[in-house]
């Protein structure tokens, strides 16, 4: 079943764009695994062949293309590899600030390279000892002439290697109460005195995903470089959040249905007793469970993308399915693993490092329990 908000011009660019990963990603996938990183070379091809930010404006060199060329790239970057979330930040979570409430001239200045590659950018939002809880964030940013002056720590920055422009969320006002009217975002760029990054940190999975720590020392940040009003940070970041967990859902989804491809493989080829361990019938129901959620999976996920294009209001539905299928990838990575035996446990097998990446999925963009308090607000309960 093909989404309804996929036209035939997007097949043509899945097309193309997966003949690009099968040349650019796929062979130097596990190298990069290795190595702990993404090169930049990779995202200068990616930013060269108009894989990056396709939706900005063509007055800032993008091609104006709706979502659904974002869903396909999500899709099928995930499809090499979940570390390469980094690209999706990138391309539909943090870019989108600058051009929703960037200035004119903040656009000019930085759109065209998030499009080439040149400038690749991150979002940081979470503290040491702030991170559900993100209206009591510690970093302040206090106005000083021209300046900005910033002093706090971020942690588990994605990109926070690579970046060269980092959306930073701090306090302007203290004192504000409730807190997060205190909240503005700034764009920090990568040589800002003051500002320096800690190690690139070691994580369960997406271990070719550069995430790490940020610290901000008197760091001098032009006033200029405010993104939107001062105090409305927080009210930005719940609008663009819901398209960032509209993306996790997207490449939880795709992860889901590439571990049950790669399972239903196996289980066909693999024997036992005599016979392929895919005639077993204990064997069948699991992948007929498996299945089932899946499409369930993909058949909500499919309509709150086109709820999402068609500009509707999608906060409910989008923690729903942040919560839900992370939660049913993870069911499905478990399963899969086992259904694998003792190979699917060898790092050789894929499924290994699937299994490895999912569970972040329910954790970053905003846990799973926090999804959850979102939709029983609407309940009115
Ligand atoms: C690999 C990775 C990449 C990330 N990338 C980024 C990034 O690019 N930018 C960024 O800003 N952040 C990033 N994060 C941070 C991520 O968004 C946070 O880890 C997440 O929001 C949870 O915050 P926390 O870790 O402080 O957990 P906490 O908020 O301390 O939560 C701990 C536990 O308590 C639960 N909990 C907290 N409050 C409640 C409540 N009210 N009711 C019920 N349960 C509650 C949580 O659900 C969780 O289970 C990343 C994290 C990881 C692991």
């Amino acid at each position: 079943m093909t989404a309804r908000y996929l036209r035939e011009e997007h097949h043509m660019f899945r097309a193309a764009f997966r003949k690009f990963l099968e040349k650019e990603a796929y062979p130097h996938y596990n190298d990069w695994e290795k190595r702990g990183i993404i090169p930049r070379s990779f995202w200068a091809k990616m930013g060269e062949n108009g894989f990056l930010c396709p939706w900005v404006d063509e007055k800032y060199g993008g091609l104006n293309a709706d979502f659904a060329y974002s869903v396909v790239i999500n899709e099928e970057l995930e499809k090499v590899g979940s570390s390469l979330v980094g690209i999706g930040l990138h391309n539909d979570i943090v870019t989108p600030y600058i051009a929703s409430y960037g200035t004119e001239e903040q656009k000019q200045k930085w759109l065209p390279k998030c499009v080439t590659g040149e400038l690749i950018t991150a979002i940081a939002m979470t503290e040491p000892g702030a991170g559900s809880d993100l209206a009591n964030i510690s970093t302040t940013a206090v106005k000083d002439g021209d300046y900005y002056i910033v002093n706090g720590q971020k942690t588990f920055i994605t990109n926070g290697i690579h970046a060269d422009l980092i959306v930073v969320a701090c306090k302007t006002d203290p004192q504000a109460k409730p807190p997060h009217r205190g909240i503005s975002l700034l764009v920090v760029e990568r040589d800002t005195p003051g500002f320096t990054r800690g190690r690139k940190l070691e994580k369960v999975g997406l271990h070719a995903q550069d995430t790490a720590e940020l610290f901000f020392q008197d760091a001098k940040v032009p006033a200029y470089n405010l993104l939107g009003e001062e105090g409305k940070g927080f009210y930005y970041l719940m609008e663009k959040l819901q398209q960032e967990r509209l993306v996790v859902a997207i490449a939880a989804q795709t992860a889901a249905e590439v571990m049950f491809s790669l399972t239903k493989q196996y289980v066909k080829q693999r024997t036992a007793f005599g016979k392929r361990v895919s005639e077993f019938q204990t064997v069948q129901f699991r992948l007929a469970e498996m299945a089932t959620e899946i499409a369930l999976g993909r058949t909500f996920v499919d309509r709150v993308i086109e709820e999402h294009m068609a500009g509707k209001q999608i906060v409910t539905e989008v923690s729903m399915a942040k919560w839900w299928i992370t939660e049913m990838a993870k069911r499905v990575a478990a399963e899969a693993m086992q259904l694998h035996g003792g190979y699917g446990y060898m790092e050789e097998y894929e499924i290994a490092r699937r299994y490895r990446d999912i569970p972040v999925s329910a954790i970053y963009a905003g846990t799973n329990e926090m999804m959850k308090t979102i939709i029983a607000r609407q309940l009115d309960l």
